[in-house]
């Protein structure tokens, strides 16, 4: 009986919605905003990931992403089993006739599009793109940023900041996510705490329209997902993808 409802499988799952979060990233190298000490590579959050913080001081800002940027670059930053697991998981449903996939990620680098990942929403912006601030376009960017980098656009400096989602900024995307959301029968939520925004918005949401929900963690958080599978996201995640995919045949 227990079995029955904790069981997920490929023929009830035909739309996959997954939120993955900083977890995921971690055992890549990468490290992010703490919300225990609210601090972010030894940085306080409201000095480098606020519209004020970015207008008090520029020039600290694009320094601060510019070093992500390199680090992200740097050769030994690479997608892990999870996000490779997630772009399988992808491929293997996304031609099925019914079936719909969406990724999104809270994460600011690269790495699922490295591992294959294509149906992707980066909510939280892109740590390799730069948005001109008079235009609203964005822009690739592998270099450093500067105060004085003349915009692809509008041919003038100043008006480049990086393209992520800044502390009381809106996510981007929403309408895409929640219209999926809305439609999924599976979500499953990796190394983000299910308790805190988005992430429990998100669970809510999709529990609220009938999905049933999965988180990855790497300790169980308290929120009532249907199943909690703990562990470190390059193990239970590639387990967990084989799980639901041997059950499709
Ligand atoms: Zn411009």
């Amino acid at each position: 009986m227990q079995q029955d409802r904790h069981h997920t499988d490929m023929v009830a799952a035909r739309r996959i919605v997954v939120l993955t979060g900083a977890g995921i990233s971690a055992e890549s190298g990468i490290r992010t905003f703490r919300a225990s000490d609210g601090l972010w590579e030894d940085h306080k959050v409201e000095d480098v990931a606020t519209p004020e913080g970015f207008a008090a001081n520029p020039v600290a800002v694009h320094q601060f992403y510019n070093d992500r940027r390199r680090l992200l670059l740097n050769a030994s930053i690479r997608p892990n089993p999870a996000h490779t697991a997630l772009a399988r998981l992808e491929h293997s449903v996304i031609d099925l006739p019914g079936h719909d996939f969406l990724l999104i990620t809270q994460n600011i680098d690269n790495l699922h599009e490295r591992a294959g990942s294509r149906a992707l929403v980066h909510m939280h912006g892109e740590l390799l793109k730069m948005r001109c601030e008079q235009s609203g376009l964005s822009f690739d960017i592998r270099e450093d940023l500067m105060l004085d980098t003349c915009c692809r656009c509008c041919r003038e400096p100043g008006n480049l900041r990086p393209d992520v989602v800044w502390f009381g900024e809106i996510p981007l995307s929403m309408a895409k996510i929640t219209k999926a959301l809305t439609q999924c029968d599976l979500f499953i939520a990796i190394g983000t705490s299910g308790n805190v925004y988005p992430a429990a918005g998100f669970f809510e949401l999709a529990r609220e329209h009938g999905a049933h929900t999965v988180e990855l963690n790497l300790e169980s958080t308290n929120a009532d997902f249907d199943e909690h599978i703990c562990g470190p996201a390059s193990t239970v995640v590639p387990d967990y993808v084989e799980r639901l995919l041997s059950s499709a045949n």
